[in-house]
């Protein structure tokens, strides 16, 4: 199976940008959430447990103990020598900027870690921080800025307790790009309210404007959340696989080809995962979409465009 084949993935970005596989390592900096610490909200997203995340990202640990202890496992793994400090669980721009300056900081002064992925939610980031994160690009790393927006509806935003609009998101992406970061839209397909193809939808609005990249995964019911106990009241039905596939088969062609796909599906922490129990085999999935886009065989780039308003331009995580 070679995904790259139909799809720019981050691992194939990396390697045509430095000749050489560059993998990301989670960092759990112990960081909270302002949808969690009432500041914007309490109890979070209605479908969120960060342990489902990042279970081998153990915030006790200091952040150049768990870049080595990734390191150790990615590269017998992957065999990848360059690494992505990625600050993964919760919202990690969440602290004052001096506070972030020095994590960050960590991170970059670890041999063979060439840059940042800094996972966080659109209403949080301000100026500050992304002159900050400018300001490391500027001095050669890789960064990237991850901004969670799930959803491009406002009233599925509501729907899961999201605790910011798209609103906070445009406003975001017009300063990011300001300072020309690039920057990831997270998106995930099957939350309750929308249906089978609004995540082609909401990918097809980010993309028109100008993320450079995009990381997809469907919703994980998983223990400890108000999502699971919607659902054990017949109150949310996961996606199946097969539609899971189409989706994300419609968005990989639609894709302009210099998108970067980060990620195509996720998977959860078999303990905490009640549904739906395709999630657990991330290779599966991954397979039904690379035999669907064999299927199709146009790779992404190839269909006419849809995303920019024009017609004349050519449209088209498990970290790939
Ligand atoms: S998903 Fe992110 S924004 Fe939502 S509660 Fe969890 S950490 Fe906070």
């Amino acid at each position: 199976m070679d995904l790259t084949r139909y799809i720019n993935t981050f691992g194939h970005a990396m390697h045509q940008r430095y000749g050489q596989k560059v993998h990301k390592v989670s960092i759990n900096a112990a960081f909270t959430c302002p949808n969690r610490d009432g500041t914007k909200g309490i109890g979070g997203c209605t479908f969120c447990n960060n342990s489902s995340f990042n279970p081998n990202a153990k915030a006790a640990l200091a952040v150049c103990e768990q870049v080595a202890a990734g390191k150790r496992i990615i590269r017998k793994r992957t065999g990848a020598r360059k690494y992505l400090a990625y600050f993964q669980a919760y919202t990690n721009t969440y602290a004052e900027v001096s506070a972030l300056k020095s994590l960050y900081d960590q991170a970059l002064a670890i041999p063979d870690v060439i840059g940042l992925s800094i996972g966080t939610r659109p209403d949080c980031v301000p100026d500050k921080v992304l002159d900050l994160l400018a300001s490391y690009r500027d001095r050669g790393f890789e960064v990237w800025l991850e901004l969670g927006l799930q959803s491009t509806s406002d009233k599925v935003l509501r729907r899961v307790n999201r605790g910011h609009g798209f609103g906070e998101y445009v406003d975001a992406i017009q300063r990011v790009q300001q300072r020309n970061l690039q920057y990831c839209t997270h998106l995930i397909a099957g939350l309750p309210g929308e249906s089978v193809n609004a995540t082609a939808n909401s990918a097809r609005q980010v993309v028109e404007m100008g993320s450079t990249g995009l990381k997809l995964h469907p919703l994980h019911i998983v223990k400890g959340t108000q999502m699971a106990r919607e659902w054990k009241h017949g109150e949310v039905t996961p996606m199946t696989l097969d539609e899971y596939v189409q989706v994300v088969a419609n968005i990989v062609t639609e894709a302009p080809p210099e998108l970067i796909f980060h990620r195509l599906t996720g998977t959860a922490n078999k303990q905490l995962l009640l549904a739906p129990d395709w999630t657990e085999y991330k290779w599966k999935v991954l397979n039904s979409i690379y035999l669907e886009l064999a299927r199709r065989d146009p790779p992404q780039g190839t269909v006419l465009q849809v995303f920019a308003g024009s017609d004349t331009q050519q449209i088209t995580s498990v970290n790939i």
